[in-house]
């Protein structure tokens, strides 16, 4: 198998369109996470976060995106496809990343707590599984991680009461961990 060839010019361009749907999520007082899939340069899925919208807590932007790529494509298996996505994807996204056979997996922010492409696990390269994908981390990091920043102090300055579960939990990020 040859080496995808990385430009990097291109890996800023789709993160801009996964900003882009980050920022929809922010306007729609959702979790500031947005994705996009990309085959041949082109864009075939396109998600923001929706759990609270759908109420549904598997309705993050890669699941989203993922299901609109296969659409597009008529099959399950992207193996010829990029996931960008602001934020690194966590255990349920990565799971669904490897059974679509996702070629790469380019994200922003990193997650300490619950990422799952090399943070607080890899997933995307699990020695057992039968698909490793190819994981390009920090792309446009610093615009990522200040949408989630500014959300959550938005949040927690319109509800008193978050700050205090928030520190119930322990610190500030047990909302950004559990999105
Ligand atoms: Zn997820």
């Amino acid at each position: 198998m040859t080496e995808p060839i990385i430009d990097l010019q291109s890996d800023h361009y789709f993160m801009g369109e996964a900003l882009r749907q980050a920022l929809r999520a922010y306007e729609a007082d959702e979790v500031p996470i947005g994705a996009v899939v990309v085959r041949g340069g082109r864009i075939i899925g396109r998600a923001f976060n929706q759990v609270e919208l759908l109420k549904d807590a598997t309705a993050h932007a890669e699941m989203l995106a993922l299901t609109q790529a296969e659409e597009a494509v008529g099959d399950w298996r992207l193996t010829d496809c990029t996931l960008y996505v602001t934020k690194e994807p966590c255990p349920m996204c990565a799971g669904a990343i490897v059974h679509v056979r996702l070629e790469r997996v380019v994200f922003g922010a990193s997650d300490p707590k619950a990422g799952a492409a090399g943070s607080a696990l890899n997933l995307l390269q699990f020695p057992s599984l039968n698909h490793r994908c190819l994981i390009t981390p920090g792309v446009r990091e610093p615009e990522c991680r200040e949408l989630l920043r500014s959300f959550f102090a938005a949040q927690r300055a319109k509800e008193p009461n978050a700050a205090g579960q928030e520190r119930a939990n322990g610190d500030g990020k047990g909302q950004l961990a559990g999105e």
